[in-house]
């Protein structure tokens, strides 16, 4: 097949640019004119003036929640309580609970935190469970938390009180993910038919990769069952270390489906006002301490490991642990990442790069956490998602969407990284905006491993064709194909370093074609 008449940008500075593209079979052969004539019958695909990037990679996603979450109710956006409450009482859904998504109380008018009351009042008495827009705040009606029976406190969780010591419904952290764990559990067969439709959407919003967070839910699992559709780079907690171990088993394990990673949370979030910080605020989950002894025993067992740290203090103990222990986890090659990163303090912000760990970020957080955070980080926020100076310092950056957190939209993460901005307001630190290309190379290169080892557009890499009924166009944009097969190449030719934390498989040259330039 030959790819012609528009602009292939490889992303690789050997060969930035060629007019066209040759693929042959599962192989990328090339330029045109140097190997189409090994093709038998070279079909042909008119681009259009339109333009081919290498497939995207979502660093950061989980995706059975994302995908299951297509179906429940959105309070994302909303301005009030009212409103909130308003698409509450108009949910069509059925099922056991009501379930929704997206609320952010510190963006309401009203200005003050929601409760079962509220809820009861457009519920009745049918469950209902509403996740904070960050997930880490759950907020139940009556119905709900009854029944917890009052059991609802545990160590690095906050069950909000009123004034009677009555829990008014909103649960924070461990309390609400205990809560989610024990109460609200969705069959299988939810999830299975959720996520194929959502493969289906990601193929269309040119994702060839997801780096998937859901493995404490089972994630693995799921995509087993729902066979190869994706290249998945997955986490599993890093509580079940012992048993990978005890089975001699290590990250890469598997081929499209890789289970790759430890996953660790240090604190909260923003929104929730949990992310822990240099001031003595929020919610600590894991210690510097803890996180050294974690970082320390997965590497031994040739785990890497992806934890979560937003606030600065909790970056600072982060980059402490793994400082403490590169002497363990630098000799093996292991890759270890920070996922969020999303306050650092000055100090701290050269140390992504001195230490070789890399920053998971992601783009469409900035923007769209602008007014939080100018609230509750006043006078911090040059330190806050501080893309460019990271990627200034040397930094590794790889970007992703935390959907369902945001939308898994590669394109609307590319924008939101450049633009620094998702409305008509000029750029929120504009000093940290990036270029279109760092842009890109977050979403599409750097996420496959070290980037010494990205290949591109070299002949050999390997093609793999996305399911024949999808489509990689972007919305709007369709590319023009006179084949009924879609073409997303992947894996290659390209070989990891040996022992990084992130699989060869990723680190290889994938192609989505796009209506944009
Ligand atoms: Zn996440």
């Amino acid at each position: 097949m030959i790819l012609e008449n528009g602009t292939i940008r490889t992303l690789d500075p050997a060969l930035p640019a060629a007019r066209a593209l040759a693929i042959a079979g599962d192989l990328i052969a090339g330029g045109v004119g140097v190997h189409e004539t090994a093709l038998a019958s070279p079909e042909t695909v008119d681009l259009g003036g339109r333009c081919v990037l290498p497939g995207f990679t979502d660093s950061h996603v989980h995706f059975p929640t994302w995908a299951v979450a297509q179906h429940e109710v959105k309070l994302d956006g909303c301005t009030s309580l009212d409103e909130a409450l308003a698409r509450v009482r108009e949910a069509t859904a059925t099922g056991t609970w009501l379930r929704g998504y997206g609320w952010r109380s510190g963006e309401w008018t009203n200005g003050r935190e929601p409760t079962k009351e509220d809820l009861d009042a457009v519920t009745g008495d049918r469950p209902a469970s509403l996740i904070a827009k960050d997930y880490h705040s759950l907020w139940l009606n009556s119905a709900a938390l009854a029944l917890a029976g009052g059991d609802l406190d545990v160590a690095g969780g906050i069950v909000e009180r009123d004034a009677n010591g009555e829990p008014t419904g909103v649960l924070r952290e461990e309390s609400a993910w205990r809560f989610k764990e024990r109460y609200i559990t969705t069959p299988d067969d939810e999830y299975l038919t959720a996520m194929r439709a959502g493969v289906k959407l990601t193929h269309a919003r040119g994702v060839t990769c997801v780096h998937d967070k859901d493995g404490w839910l089972g994630a693995a699992g799921l995509w087993q069952q729902l066979g190869a559709q994706l290249r998945v780079w997955q986490s599993v907690p890093h509580e079940t270390l012992p048993a990978l171990d005890a089975l001699s088993l290590h990250s890469g394990l598997g081929s499209l489906l890789r289970i790759g990673y430890l996953k660790v949370f240090m604190d909260g979030t923003l929104g929730s006002r949990t992310a822990w910080m240099l001031d003595g605020s929020g919610v600590q989950i894991t210690s510097g301490d803890e996180l050294a002894e974690i970082v320390r025993a997965g590497a031994e067992a040739g785990w890497p490991v992806g934890v979560h740290a937003i606030g600065d203090r909790a970056n600072r103990e982060a980059l402490d642990a793994f400082e403490q222990t590169r002497d363990v986890w630098e000799p093996r090659g292991l890759r270890q990442r920070i996922e969020h990163c999303q306050l650092l303090s000055p100090e701290d912000l050269p140390r992504f790069a001195e230490l070789g760990v890399t920053a998971s970020v992601q783009f469409s957080h900035a923007p769209s956490d602008r007014d939080l955070a100018d609230r509750f980080w006043a006078g911090k926020t040059g330190g806050a998602y501080a893309f460019r100076s990271l990627l200034d310092s040397g930094a590794v950056v790889v970007n992703g969407s935390d959907a369902p957190i945001e939308e898994l939209d590669p394109l609307a993460g590319v924008r939101a990284g450049v633009r620094r901005s998702i409305d008509e307001r000029p750029a929120w630190h504009p000093e940290q905006a990036l270029t279109v290309e760092q842009a890109f190379h977050a979403t599409c290169v750097d996420p496959r491993g070290s980037p010494a080892t990205s290949a591109s557009a070299e002949p050999c890499s390997r093609a793999t064709p996305l399911t024949s009924s999808s489509s990689i166009a972007t919305p709007g944009t369709t590319s023009t194909r006179r084949s009924s097969r879609r073409w997303s190449p992947a894996a290659g030719c390209t070989t990891r370093r040996p022992g990084t934390g992130e699989p060869g498989s990723l680190s290889s040259t994938r192609f989505a074609s796009f209506g944009f330039a």
